[in-house]
């Protein structure tokens, strides 16, 4: 038989265009291969990623704009998440906030608080002592200014892989549709004759009319096979953990540095572990697709293609001297004796008083964002990438915060296939129900 819809890769982003074509067209044929056992085992699995719905108002490096279609995106996870009678193994409160230390960030935090408070109205302008009122750790043994954006009890705190079960879940409950979800069974490569693809994998061959690859850094080595997304590379920044004893209840974020993209840690109570704080993640360059599993490192120099202008984009951020010195110091986070010290150092900022022998690396935790990098503009493309063949042929790249748009994304390429495959769409459903 040939499929309306096949979609490789069983994380957040292809489970959430699985529900989504489930139950928001006519669609009868749809599809999912994944490769592991368990969906969602590889970023979007609870232990790899941070596990923060993403509203935008601790995130100082996002925009208004920017933040305000995160938001939208995370509101959609919300109201998802309300419908369902078990919401919560999915979804928590979790009071958060991004704190500013010492005059320039605090500033730079009050300003922000102007621009962005009329969008946030549960948003509050704190400092020392309301702030030392919430999370006690924070003040203890400081002696410099602090400023918090703080937003109390919302829902904030996410396991995206209970999620992306819930998404297959209910697209098996859509009446009238034949879901065929394929686990242990690994894509080998992407072909099309005439308007069908067939998707090659382990297990045999699979025939669809459209064809939605989600299978994080891999789905551009996918579409480069076919010959597709040549402009782009590929720069995967791994992100660590460090565990300690719960010192935080609250999310607490810290600015950003603008020259240094993926960096800043932030400390949050951990949905896997209770009784621990997460602090992290690192920014690491590792040459993979997938942390953790060294096979990738093959794959991963395939879609490198290591030119003038690839190497342009990598000498543009060598001769930045905080991200030359940011790299050396995300390279010594990994050593062992020598890293619990450093990572002590730099967790200070959020709990001055934070001690070594509670600082644990978390061994196996932490995944990659594979973030593309545009050979075209010789620079790094930050957030999501998607190559639309505009042949029923879809390559999605999502680092962070690709968990929390997993909705917004999937109703993206919903209609990119509604528009394609001429079918149904119900959309007043659509905005009654998630918008
Ligand atoms: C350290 C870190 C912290 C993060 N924190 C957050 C956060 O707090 N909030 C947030 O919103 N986002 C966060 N992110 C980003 C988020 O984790 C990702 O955007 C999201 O998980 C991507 O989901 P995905 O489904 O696209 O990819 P993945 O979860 O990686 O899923 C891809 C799937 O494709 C499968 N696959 C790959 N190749 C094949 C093949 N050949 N055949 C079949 N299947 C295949 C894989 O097995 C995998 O299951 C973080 C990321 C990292 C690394």
């Amino acid at each position: 038989m040939t499929y309306d819809v096949v979609i490789v890769g069983g994380g957040i982003s292809g489970t959430a265009l699985l529900y989504l074509l489930s139950h928001y067209t006519d669609l009868k044929n749809i599809c999912l291969i994944e490769k592991y056992a368990d969906i969602a085992s590889v970023n979007s699995h609870g232990k790899n990623n941070s596990q923060t719905l993403h509203c935008g108002d601790i995130e100082t490096n996002y925009t208004l704009e920017k933040a305000l279609q995160v938001q939208s995106t995370a509101n959609m996870v919300v109201r998802y998440s309300q419908s369902l009678p078990d919401m919560q193994h999915i979804l928590s409160k979790t009071d958060k906030m991004v704190i500013g230390v010492g005059k320039k960030e605090c500033d730079f935090l009050r300003d922000r608080f102007t621009t962005f408070s009329p969008h946030y109205p549960s948003m509050k302008l704190l400092q020392n002592e309301e702030l030392a009122a919430i999370e006690p750790a924070l003040m203890l043994g400081r002696e410099e200014e602090i400023v918090g954006l703080v937003t109390l009890d919302e829902y904030s705190t996410v396991n995206f892989q209970n999620l992306a079960v819930s998404f297959v879940d209910q697209a098996h409950k859509a009446e009238g549709k034949n879901i065929d979800v394929r686990m242990g069974t690994k894509v080998k490569k992407i072909s099309t004759v005439g308007t069908t693809h067939t998707v090659s994998t382990d297990k045999g061959d699979i025939d669809a009319r459209f064809v939605v690859v989600s299978a994080g850094g891999h789905s551009l080595l996918y579409a480069q096979q076919m010959g597709y997304g040549m402009e782009y590379s590929c720069l995967p920044v791994a992100g660590s953990f460090y565990y300690a004893p719960e010192i935080l209840k609250a999310k607490v974020y810290t600015v950003q540095d603008d020259k240094l993209p993926f960096a800043a840690i932030h400390g949050d109570p951990d949905v896997l572990e209770p009784n621990k704080t997460r602090f992290g993640p690192t920014a690491l360059i590792l040459p993979m697709l997938e942390r953790y599993n060294w096979k990738t490192i093959p794959e991963y120099f395939k879609v490198l293609h290591l030119d003038s202008k690839v190497l342009a984009v990598f000498l543009d951020l060598f001769k930045v001297k905080e991200i030359r010195h940011y790299m050396i110091k995300n390279i010594l986070f990994e050593i062992p004796i020598i890293r619990r010290w450093l990572f002590t150092r730099d967790v200070r900022k959020l709990i001055p008083t934070a001690k070594m022998k509670d600082m644990h690396f978390a061994s196996k935790i932490g995944g990659i964002r594979p973030v593309m990098i545009d050979k075209k503009n010789r620079k790094l493309h930050l957030g999501e990438a998607s190559i639309d063949t505009g042949k029923g042929l879809v390559f999605n790249m999502t680092p962070s915060p690709g968990a929390t748009s997993c909705l917004g994304n999937g109703e993206k390429d919903l209609r990119r296939i509604v528009a394609h495959l001429q079918c149904r769409f119900d959309e007043e459903a659509l905005l009654k129900d998630l918008k």
